[in-house]
Order: C-alpha cells, then structure tokens, then sequence
C-alpha cells in the first residue's frame, strides 16, 4: 500500500473542501470497498478525509411522509430499522442479500452507492483496464465475460455495477443528497446519479470532486408487496449474476429494476407498463437495446425468469 496522510473532518462541508482542495484526496466512510483497493493499488489515495465524526449517522422521517438516510447509516442499521422493513421492504431484502454480515455492519450508505466494479480486470493492475487506467484498452472485450454488462455497456467497458441496495433505491425513485467545498446541496435521482460508461468509463458517477453524500431520501411508502430475487453462483457473499428488485400491486401493475446487467441499476419505466401481461414483454422492453457477449447473452433470459419468479411470489 503507498503511503498516505489522513484527517477527520468535523463538518460536511469541511470534509468536502478537503477532498475538492488536495489532490489524489478521498473521503473515507466504512472503508470496505476502499481499503481493499489500496491494498492491491488501484486506488492510491494521497490524502484520507474521515467522515465518521460527521453526525450523518440517523434515520429521520421526512415532512413528505418518507425517510432521510444518513450517508453513514449503517447497511445492517438500515436493512433492521422498523420503518424500512414496514414500509421499504424491497430495500431491506436488497441489502441482506450483499455481502457478508460482518461487512453491512461496517459498509456505510453512501459508501454502498459508490463501491466500484467487480469486473476481474479492473482488479488485476497486469491487464487493460480502462475504468482504472483510461486509455489502456479493456481486457475483458475478447475475454472471459460471463459475469459482465448486457446493456448500457460501451466499446471502452462492459463492467456492471455490483451492488444490491442501488437496485432497489432505483425501485423507489430515491434521491441523493448532497454537499459540495462551498456549501452549495444538491439533490440528484438515484437513477441519474451512476454513469454510463461511453469513453469516460473511469468516471463512474456524476458528482464532482470533493461532492459529498449527506444523505439518500425515500419519497413516502408505495404500497405493494416488495421483491429481491438475486441469483448469483453461490448462496452467499456473490455479486449477482442477475438481480430483480420489485414493488407489485394487486392490480399486477409495479415497478421493476435489474441488477447485475449493467453499469448502473437497470429500470425501464416505458417496460413497466407491461407488468400484467407478464414478465417477458416487460424483458423484451427492458433488453431492447441489449448488446451482450457470446459468454453473457443468458443473462438475457435469466433475468426474465427471475422476473418471472418475482411474479408468482407477488401473486402468491
Ligand atoms: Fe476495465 Fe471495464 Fe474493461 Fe472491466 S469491462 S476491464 S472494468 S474497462
């Protein structure tokens, strides 16, 4: 690991003029998905801004009737809290089917939303890898795919977004709070905040340096019964090879979000419409544009299926 100098902020906006104002800076939450970059170099922070002391750690309703998620909110906080599990039950399965218990108690909100790829080159410095180093080329166009986007992909990388929560904060159209090195908030949907990749594939987010995460809001309750159907290749601590985060109500009609298939969470609003004639138009709306590869082109019907399963539980 390099070397590196290392602070704790005692505001949000101190810690984003921190970040914004030295280069090679990051902001450092639960450290998960960052400390384990550093070790194998593809992330070489020169300076560590520590936001632990900041406070952003409560769950609050909000006068709209939904929930204020503090960007340090644990994931096993979040998952257990009473509301959510009422209320935002797609949220709460999301984020008990990722990674192990011992890493939710740690991995943070915030830090959740911004972990990176799992796309095996990107952790391996032997190979081109354009999201870590842009412009060397992209080792897994050619290469060993199975695991890797079928849509919302570019010539420069096929990386998916890993996550499970994003997935379902996608279903719930919930919004990013924000805070920049001049104080100035912002407030971003969660389905604008992840980029896709075209030919910045290392930029994998539209904040800016130093933007910091305050907080993610939930609009108030849906209704409707909640679904998180992951398959992955082993029963636990896997990325997902597929992932369906769902609300459905009675009538059949809903919304739905697929994980594991692209370089953010995948939602088609216009595919929605088609809940109750089923799961396959809805897939065939959804995968439209899909430009898969000979190794990941299943994945195509495998989200269908797991759609398909998300239903008859729905109507079960
Ligand atoms: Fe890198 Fe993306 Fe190519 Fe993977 S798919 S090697 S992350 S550029």
């Amino acid at each position: 690991m390099k070397s590196f100098t290392y602070e704790r902020a005692k505001t949000p906006a101190a810690a984003a003029a921190a970040v914004a104002g030295t280069q090679g800076a990051r902001f450092l939450a639960g450290g998960t998905n960052l400390l384990d970059l550093m070790k194998l170099e593809i992330e070489t922070p020169t300076h560590l801004v520590d936001i632990q002391d900041l406070g952003l750690d409560r769950i609050e309703q909000t006068d709209e009737g939904g929930l204020r998620i503090g960007a340090l909110v644990t994931n096993t906080k979040l998952a257990s809290d009473a509301r959510v599990r009422r209320d935002y039950g797609v949220l709460t399965k999301a984020i008990v089917a990722g990674a192990s218990g011992q890493l939710r108690n740690k991995a943070t909100t915030a830090g959740n939303l911004l972990q990176r790829t799992r796309c095996p080159y990107f952790y391996d410095t032997n190979q081109a890898c354009n999201k870590r180093r842009p412009g060397s080329g992209c080792a897994a166009v050619g290469g060993v795919s199975r695991q890797l986007g079928v849509i919302g992909t570019s010539e420069a990388c096929i990386a998916t977004y890993p996550g499970d929560m994003a997935v379902a904060l996608r279903v719930l159209d919930a919004t990013v709070e924000t805070v920049d090195a001049e104080g100035n908030e912002r407030r971003i949907p969660v389905g604008e905040f992840h980029r896709l990749p075209g030919e910045t594939p290392h930029i994998d987010t539209v904040l800016k340096r130093g933007e910091l995460i305050t907080a993610v809001t939930l609009p108030k309750p849906l209704g409707g019964t909640h679904h998180y159907h992951k398959v992955r290749d082993r029963a636990s601590y896997a990325f997902a090879l597929v992932s369906v985060a769902a609300v459905i109500h009675d009538d059949g009609s809903g919304r739905v979000a697929f994980g594991g298939v692209a370089p953010r969470p995948w939602r088609v609003e216009a595919a929605e419409a088609e809940l109750p004639q089923g799961a396959q138009p809805v897939a065939t709306l959804a995968f439209a544009d899909a430009r898969p590869t000979e190794q990941n082109r299943f994945k195509i019907e495998l989200a269908q299926r797991t759609l398909e399963g998300v239903m008859l539980d729905a109507r079960a």
